[in-house]
C-alpha cells in the first residue's frame, strides 16, 4: 500500500451525507448493539437518505442472510431491501467460485447466510467431507454449531481440498458479553489441520470489492466502530471512513492507532454523517480544533481550552498521530482524554 500517512482528521465544509454518495456502513456497534437500535441511528439515517445518500449495510457477519438483516434493519425503523446488504458470505461465495469450475461441491460449515450465497453463486453446498466437496468453506455459525462440523471440515482439509474463512473475527458481542466469533472457530480447524485459509471479510480486498460491486458506489464512506476491520478495510480500499464512538473503539485506542487503523473522520454517532467536520489546524507547537488546542510532551499528550468534546478528541488525534508518525502513540492520554469525558 502506498497511501500516504495520516496524521490528522480531516475536516468537510459540506455535510458527509452530501460529499459521498454512498454510505457502506457496518451494523454491530454503529446501527445496533445486542438487537436494539444504536441512539440517534434510525433517525439519522431516514435524514441522510432523504438528502440522496445510498444506504448499504457492510457486515462480517455470514450466519444471517440479507434478507434476514434488511428484515431486522426495517423492523427497527430503517426500510431495507436485501439487496442493500452486503455480507462476508457473499463475498467467500464469489472468492470461491472464481476458484472452482461452476456447481461444484462446497462443504460448508456454517449457517443459511452461507447456503444462500453459495447457491447464488451457482455452487452446491454439501454437509459432509464425504460428499467430495472440491472446496470447505467456514463462517459463523451460531452458538449451536455442532463440535462435529469441525470434525467434517478437517478430513477434508486434510486431503487437500483448499478452505475458505468468510471471516476472522475472533469475538462476537452478544447481550450476555463477548461470544467466540468465527475467528475462534476458524483457529480450531488451523490448530488441527496445520492449513491456512483463504479469508474475504473485513478488513480484506473481497469484502471492499463485493460491496462496491453490488452497490456501484462511485465515491463511498465507509461508516464503522471497529479500527481493525472497518477502518483497515477503508484503508485497504482506499477510500474514506468515518469512525462513530458508539461500539468497541474508545479514546485511547483511536489516539493509539497506526496509520491503518485512523479514520478520515471521527465523530460521536451517526449524526456525524449529517454535518460538515471542523478543520484541524497547525497551532504552535500543536493542533487546534474547535475551542480546543492539543499536544504532545515527552510524556503525555496535554489538552488545553474548551468546547465540544469531539473537538478535543480530533485535536489529540492530530497531536498523537503527528507524534507516532507511521508508528502507534505511546503517549499517555488519560488526563487529556478525562477532561472531555472520553
Ligand atoms: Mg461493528
Amino acid at each position: 500500500m502506498s497511501q500516504t500517512v495520516r496524521t490528522r482528521p480531516e475536516g468537510s465544509d459540506r455535510a458527509l451525507s452530501e460529499a459521498y454518495d454512498t454510505a457502506l456502513l457496518d451494523l454491530d456497534g454503529v446501527v445496533y448493539a445486542g438487537g436494539n437500535a444504536i441512539a440517534y441511528a434510525i433517525d439519522s439515517l431516514a435524514a441522510a437518505r432523504a438528502g440522496g445518500m445510498h444506504l448499504a449495510y457492510v457486515t462480517n457477519n455470514a450466519l444471517r442472510t440479507p434478507g434476514a438483516v434488511a428484515e431486522h434493519l426495517t423492523e427497527l425503523g430503517t426500510p431495507t431491501e436485501a439487496s442493500d446488504v452486503i455480507t462476508s458470505a457473499q463475498a467467500v461465495a464469489r472468492l470461491i467460485s472464481e476458484q472452482v469450475p461452476a456447481g461444484a461441491r462446497v462443504l460448508v460449515i456454517g449457517g443459511e447466510g452461507l447456503r444462500v450465497a453459495l447457491r447464488e453463486r451457482g455452487l452446491e453446498p454439501v454437509e459432509s467431507a464425504e460428499d467430495d466437496p472440491v472446496a470447505v468453506v467456514q463462517g459463523y455459525g451460531g452458538p449451536d454449531l455442532p463440535w462435529g462440523r469441525f470434525a467434517e471440515a478437517c478430513y477434508a482439509i486434510s486431503r487437500g481440498v483448499p478452505w475458505f474463512a468468510s471471516n476472522t473475527d475472533l469475538t462476537i458481542p452478544g447481550a450476555r458479553g463477548i461470544a467466540p466469533g468465527n475467528g475462534a472457530a476458524v483457529e480450531v480447524v488451523r490448530i488441527a489441520t496445520g492449513a491456512e485459509p483463504q479469508v474475504a471479510g473485513k478488513p480484506l480486498p473481497p469484502m471492499h470489492r463485493e460491496t462496491v460491486l453490488r452497490t456501484g458506489a462511485k465515491r463511498p464512506l465507509v461508516v464503522g466502530d471497529r479500527l481493525d476491520t472497518d477502518i483497515e478495510g477503508a484503508f485497504n480500499g482506499e477510500v474514506d471512513s468515518l469512525l462513530v464512538l458508539t461500539g468497541v473503539t474508545d479514546g485511547p485506542q483511536l489516539l493509539a492507532a497506526p496509520p491503518e487503523h485512523r479514520p478520515t473522520y471521527v465523530d460521536t454517532d451517526l449524526r456525524g454523517m449529517l454535518t460538515g467536520q471542523p478543520e484541524v489546524v497547525a497551532a504552535g507547537e500543536g493542533f487546534r480544533c474547535g475551542g480546543w488546542t492539543a499536544t504532545a510532551g515527552a510524556e503525555r499528550l496535554e489538552l488545553e481550552g474548551g468546547g465540544e468534546p469531539m473537538d478535543g478528541l480530533r485535536a489529540l488525534c492530530a497531536a498523537a498521530w503527528t507524534a507516532a508518525g507511521d508508528g502507534s502513540c505511546g503517549l499517555d492520554a488519560g488526563k487529556a482524554l478525562a477532561r472531555l469525558g472520553l
